[in-house]
């Protein structure tokens, strides 16, 4: 079983002609000691097993497969079905992959986790595996983020993380990865760079992937066990990649359909989303060589997203790969289409998903009309909680921004509209 899985990367971190390992001359032994520490760990029985208990005893898993009947009815067509890492500890599926990159840090010997964030989710998922070992985080941020993202720091902190911020240039997640990158070349031996997604150099796309794979393993079983078969379609959003990875990674060898879901934004211009896949050409950024949204002088380009997980200017190496091979389709929906799906769900089956996870809900929503008597199952990344944006001047008039937003640009599902309109005035 399983053949893709065991040949992808090749032994030089490669998928294909994506990946690799681009690194400053100081790093390359650094990289090579990841690697042989992952390797080792990654087949001993001690460490499967105590990754086996974290997840059960304190990430909460298995996580549920369920049926979201409402949801399928609305939708008309195909049967709806989400795989809920919204359940997961801290509501989303990062810790799969930082309680793995803490256990690793441990056997490795190091002091310290340090990474970068944007939004602050990858920031309070390091802090988190951080407290869980006894380890200590540095986390890096930008000072736009740090306003904007405010509740983040908060839950940083509490974790007992150091949150450093960054205060040069743009002040975002650009320069966050600058600087955290410039902190561990001073001090590599003492920490661990917790990388948050299916990025950066080989060995991080595997590892990362191969701490993610549980998502896809459980779900393969679950949804066997509730219909007796597998699932005719996947379907998760792609940010970097690592929820897709984690759920797709279990069925590469079957004959099951499979979607990946960029954030078409506000546009196709450039600067406003964050279609990877669909608008990008090769191109090699923080270390690997991929897809890549790029400007007229070969730089990462701007890029935007409603949901800040998701915009980033890359993609994790194996969904360049298995766009290319064919074997994954890569679509897209836009912040509208999210936003209709972050409130389908929410009023039909009382989940509120992340903005990250509704673009996959809206691509889901969008082949279940479009098929019949098929079955679709979602990753359900995260929950929404985080979106909601109950800001301080929000509050104050008790309206969150989104719901202002909403009613002037989505469609309503009937009964729906008149009742936020209601609402608000
Ligand atoms: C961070 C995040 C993502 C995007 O990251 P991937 O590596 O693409 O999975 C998606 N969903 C949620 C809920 C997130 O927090």
């Amino acid at each position: 079983m399983s053949t893709y899985f065991k040949s992808h990367p090749n032994k030089e971190g490669f998928f294909g002609k994506y990946g690799g390992a681009f690194l400053p001359p100081q790093l390359i032994e650094q990289f090579k000691q990841i690697e042989e520490a992952y390797m080792t760990i990654s087949k001993s029985h001690l460490f499967i097993s105590e990754l086996r208990s974290i997840r059960k005893h304190y990430q909460g898993r298995p996580t549920p497969v369920y049926f979201a009947q409402r949801l399928s009815e609305m939708a008309g067509g195909s049967r709806i079905y989400l795989k809920r890492e919204d359940l997961n500890h801290m509501g989303a599926h990062k810790l799969n992959h930082t309680m793995g990159e803490g256990l690793l840090a441990k056997y490795m010997g190091k002091k310290k986790l340090i990474a970068e964030t944007g939004a602050g989710q990858h920031g309070v998922a390091v802090a988190t595996a951080a407290a869980y070992f006894g380890l200590e985080a540095e986390i890096h941020m930008g000072e736009v983020d740090i306003k904007k993202e405010y509740p983040n720091v908060v839950r940083m902190k509490l974790l007992g993380a150091k949150v450093v911020p960054v205060t040069h240039g743009a002040k975002t997640l650009k320069e966050a990865v600058d600087s955290a990158f410039d902190a561990y070349l001073k001090n590599p031996d003492e920490m661990l760079f917790a990388i948050g997604s299916v990025v950066g150099p080989h060995p991080y796309p595997m590892l990362v992937r191969d701490f993610q794979r549980v998502v896809g393993i459980e779900a393969r079983e679950q949804f066997q066990e509730m219909t007796g078969e597998l699932p005719d379609n996947l379907v998760a959003c792609v940010g970097g990649g690592s929820n897709a990875m984690g759920l797709f990674s279990a069925f590469l060898d079957d004959d099951v359909k499979i979607f990946g879901v960029e954030p078409a934004g506000k546009s196709f211009k450039p600067g406003e989303h964050a279609s990877t896949l669909t608008y990008g050409s090769e191109g090699v950024i923080h270390g690997f060589n991929t897809y890549l949204l790029q400007n007229d002088k070969g730089e990462p380009a701007e890029v935007y997203s409603i949901a800040s997980g998701l915009d980033y200017p890359g993609v994790g190496p194996e969904h360049s790969f298995l766009k290319d091979e064919g074997r994954v389709n890569y679509v897209t929906a836009n912040d509208k289409e999210t936003l209709e799906a972050f409130f389908t769900l929410s009023r039909v089956e009382g989940i509120i998903p992340a903005l990250e996870s509704a673009h996959a809900l809206a691509y889901a929503v969008k082949l279940a009309k479009e098929t019949h008597y098929e079955s679709i199952l979602v990753n359900l990344s995260g929950r929404g909680d985080k979106d909601i944006d109950l800001s301080p001047k929000n509050t104050a008039s008790a309206k969150p921004k989104l719901l202002i937003q909403i009613t002037k640009t989505r469609n309503p599902i009937p009964g729906f509209l008149l009742c936020e309109a209601s609402r608000d005035s």
